[in-house]
């Protein structure tokens, strides 16, 4: 095993000495100390050279045991331990750190906060929630809320993890706004049947995050649920204006609401408006779902070609086209779908993962609201 001892053998030494200059005044103890300290400290070293290192942990504990001024050793011990990748050592010299009664409020708060990052390290996470509990309101606490909130975020307990934003956001540590708007959002997706209980929590989110697409979309699913096609056509008519960037998702629903509560004219406009100011393939999609007339699919199919050279909507368009050498054509296409798939993906900006449909959390990189709401061909 790979291990760095030249700090130790200088740190060692450098630490006890600081130690006893500062706070050995008494001869008489100096001596007995001398006698007794640096021995154990010695045996430390002999076993931790031997590669005996939990022999050496007791070592080290033995022979700081009433000495105040050494914790910085436990410290480094401590973190060195974490570092390579032994927790329960490094989670031992915490423990025993935190088990001294002669700590200062200061050091038994940063023993606190690396026994938490050790059993967040070793996965330990219910005894990492504990340890990171234990540091609120010490000078740790946005990073053990951050640490908590990662956890929660990781274990799906949403209720939790807006709890924590919450406290992030009340102790002026950023904006998490956006973040609890997504916690709501995912408790109501699990709300199950309580469809009264789900549109509460999403009309929450959307007071605390307005401009964010996702509670006006998931709003607009709740009343299509509801048999409320109208309703749901508001909210989404409303969402194009505040949101957006987030037009590619809102239109297919749109052209749904609008179909089914009878306001295909309406949409056809508003969603003629967008693709006119920015050609976008969920737009025409929808566009072609709300046109009756094929004629006037293949003309929006040919407008989108002008602007665009999407070899998406080129195969969409080969596929209602008669050829020459009809016998051929459905080679041709499966060619096409199969080369045109790839580009319909969606694709994380944080880390490159591609998807066949959107997510708002990452499932590659974990980053919220890192996938724009375009295809991978449009970006
Ligand atoms: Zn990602």
């Amino acid at each position: 095993m790979e291990f760095d001892f030249s700090w130790l053998l200088w740190g060692l030494p450098i630490a006890f000495a600081l130690g006893w200059l500062a706070s050995r005044l008494d001869l008489r103890q100096l001596r007995l100390e001398n006698r007794r300290a640096p021995k154990a400290y010695f045996r430390g070293l002999n076993f931790l050279l031997n590669e005996q290192q939990d022999q050496a942990i007791d070592a080290f504990i033995e022979a700081v045991r009433n000495d105040p001024d050494t914790s910085e050793l436990h410290f480094a011990l401590g973190n060195l331990f974490r570092r390579r990748g032994e927790y329960e050592r490094a989670v031992r010299v915490h423990e025993h750190l935190l088990s001294r009664g002669d700590l200062s409020a200061k050091d038994r708060h940063r023993a606190q906060h690396a026994l938490a990052l050790d059993f967040l390290k070793a996965g330990l996470l219910d005894r990492a929630e504990d340890a990171l509990r234990k540091l609120e309101g010490t000078e740790h606490e946005a990073q053990a809320l951050l640490a908590l909130l990662a956890i929660y975020e990781r274990t799906r307990d949403w209720a939790q993890a807006g709890e924590a934003a919450r406290k992030l956001t009340a102790g002026g540590h950023g904006d998490f706004s956006g973040r609890l708007a997504h916690y709501l959002c995912e408790q109501a997706a699990g709300a199950g049947d309580d469809a009264g209980e789900a549109e509460a929590r999403v009309r929450e989110a959307l007071r605390i995050s307005p401009g964010a697409a996702r509670p006006g979309l998931a709003l607009a699913s709740l009343r299509m649920r509801a048999g409320d096609a109208a309703g749901a056509f508001e909210v989404l008519t409303t969402l194009a204006d505040t949101a957006p960037q987030s037009l590619g998702l809102i239109a297919g629903p749109l052209a749904e609401a609008a179909r089914a509560s009878g306001q295909a004219p309406r949409a056809l406009r508003v969603l003629s408006a967008a693709q006119e100011a920015r050609p976008s393939l969920d737009v025409l999609e929808a566009l072609v779902a709300l046109e009756t007339d094929p004629q006037r699919v293949r003309e929006l199919q040919v407008k989108h070609l002008e602007r665009e050279p999407s070899l998406v909507v080129a195969a969409q368009w080969i596929a209602a086209e008669k050829l020459e050498h009809e016998q051929f054509h459905p080679l041709v296409q499966r060619a096409l779908n199969q080369a045109v798939k790839p580009l319909t993906r969606y694709r994380c900006a944080a880390c490159g993962f591609e998807a066949n449909r959107h997510f708002w959390q990452c499932p590659g990189c974990q980053a919220w609201d890192s996938y724009p709401a375009r295809r991978v061909e449009e970006l």
